[in-house]
């Protein structure tokens, strides 16, 4: 998985996750409020962490600016391209 790939899985997470979190206020149960809370919380941080584990550059292995929705294309510390093939 690369740095792409990552950041889209992450946003996926991130989006399942308000999902459950309104789902949550909408349901009745108890029981099935906790799951959503509990669930949404999970995927928070399963997203945190793709983010945080796969924001490097590959070639100077530095950090790259965690952002939301704003990859960019070119590592800022030695301007390589960090995504070199997007057509599969
Ligand atoms: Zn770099």
């Amino acid at each position: 998985m690369n740095y792409k790939e990552a950041n889209s899985k992450s946003n996926t997470f991130l989006i399942i996750a308000m999902i459950l979190f309104v789902g949550s206020l909408l349901i009745q149960q108890w029981i099935l409020q906790m799951i959503c809370l509990v669930g949404g919380l999970v995927l928070i941080v399963v997203a945190i962490v793709l983010r945080v584990k796969y924001s490097k550059c590959p070639h100077c292995k530095k950090k790259l600016p965690l952002g939301f929705r704003s990859e960019p294309d070119k590592c800022p510390h030695c301007k390589e391209l960090i995504i070199k093939s997007e057509n599969r």
